[in-house]
């Protein structure tokens, strides 16, 4: 993988949404051919061999490559979508993040226990988005779930929050302060 290239492409936008937040900002990636490319075919080599039934994309960073990936594994893409926006059943799970909090949910009928799931987000900040993606998919009994992420940032420790047994992988470290 080339880090130097995603590294150098990545925009940091200070104190937003609020003071104090380093926002690592992903659409700088994206919006780059070079760079969505790189981002596809690092995490095709990642993950090509792990037997994936379905990519869940977290709203709405994580939807972009967790449906690209999608595509190129022949999984199903599901989304993880904030409150109210999921037309048929679904069953949900709150929580706090590195600023606010917040609740998630996801169509109940989206995961079986015959899929092995990758769950996508754009970042790991203190993991509480993740988490609670985590638990919640781990309610529709699959066979295995694992976790990716194209930043982590260092610093927050968010990985700890995640049971030992987790598979949690990020393309990119980046310091929180940087
Ligand atoms: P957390 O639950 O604390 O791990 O926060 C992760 C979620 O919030 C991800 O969906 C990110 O898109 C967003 N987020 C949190 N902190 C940042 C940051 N410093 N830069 C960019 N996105 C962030």
């Amino acid at each position: 993988m080339n880090k130097e290239l995603l590294l150098s492409n990545l925009r940091n936008i200070p104190d937003f949404p609020i003071p104090g937040i380093q926002f690592k900002d992903v659409t700088s990636l994206f919006k780059n051919a070079e760079c969505l490319k790189e981002l596809d075919n690092s995490l095709y080599e990642l993950y090509k061999d792990c037997g994936i039934t379905k990519i869940v994309g977290i709203e709405s960073r994580g939807f972009v490559m967790a449906a690209a990936l999608a595509v190129k594994l022949n999984a199903g893409f599901v989304p993880i979508r904030k409150p109210g926006k999921l037309p048929a059943e679904t069953i949900s799970e709150s929580y706090s993040k590195e600023y606010g909090t917040d609740t998630i949910e996801i169509h109940k009928d989206a995961i079986d226990e015959n899929d092995v799931v990758l769950i996508h987000d754009d970042l790991l900040a203190t993991g509480g988005t993740m988490l609670a993606a985590y638990n919640l998919i781990k309610k529709l009994n699959p066979k295995k779930v694992m976790i990716n992420f194209i930043i982590e940032l260092d610093g927050l420790n968010g990985r700890d929050i995640f049971p030992a047994d987790a598979d949690v992988k990020a393309l990119l470290n980046v310091e929180v302060n940087e």
